[in-house]
């Protein structure tokens, strides 16, 4: 049997916008080993996170140690709900933050997959939005057909630097929170997603 080969020295190769690709990692099943290299997000985050308050932001993610482009930072993890409860508890105001809504093309269909990190989540779900962002958000499965949404940076990250990925596609249209992100391309606000329409 030979394992997938998706990452190359524990970094991925090419991490592009959000969700343009999907990654089969070897299942807890396969016969290889824990230390298979195609097992790198079941294997944990980044021992390297913290969280600070940020002005204007809230509470933001960041890095103790500098990051290399293509590492897995951590995922963005809560519970998987459905369609209708994510419309229902998008309107229940502290988890319409918590909410990501993610859009797979395959096969000609498109697939959607909720994930609500408002009362179960890790640091994942305090990484700010940017319109500049240095991370993205890829979906992995392992094992399972449920997607577990897998943090990369996108870019070398400076020690100290703040985590941050693009809540939506840069061409989405936008919602009407403001956006503190400080980007030179800033748009002014945040992305709106699915459940905002
Ligand atoms: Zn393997
Ligand atoms: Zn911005």
């Amino acid at each position: 049997m030979t394992c997938g080969v998706n990452y190359r020295k524990g970094l991925l190769d090419e991490v592009k916008s959000n969700n343009e690709r999907c990654i089969f990692e070897c299942s807890p099943l396969c016969l290889c080993s824990i230390t298979c290299s195609n097992k790198l997000v079941q294997r944990g985050p980044s021992q390297d996170l913290y969280v600070k308050e940020v002005e204007n932001k809230g509470w933001g993610l960041f890095t103790r140690k500098s990051v290399e482009r293509g590492k897995f930072i951590c995922e963005y993890a809560g519970e998987i709900i459905g369609r209708e409860e994510a419309f229902r508890m998008f309107k229940v105001g502290k988890h319409r933050k918590y909410i990501f809504c993610l859009k797979e093309h395959c096969g000609g269909k498109v697939s959607e997959t909720y994930i609500d990190a408002t009362n179960f989540a890790n640091v994942g779900r305090y990484a700010n939005h940017s319109c500049s962002p240095n991370c993205s958000v890829i979906p992995v499965r392992t094992g399972f057909m449920t997607p577990r949404l897998a943090i990369f940076a996108q870019c070398n990250i400076n020690k100290d630097e703040e985590i941050t990925y693009a809540y939506g596609p840069s061409d989405s249209r936008v919602s009407s929170l403001p956006c503190f992100c400080g980007a030179n391309a800033c748009r002014g606000f945040l992305p709106s997603t699915e459940l905002d329409r």
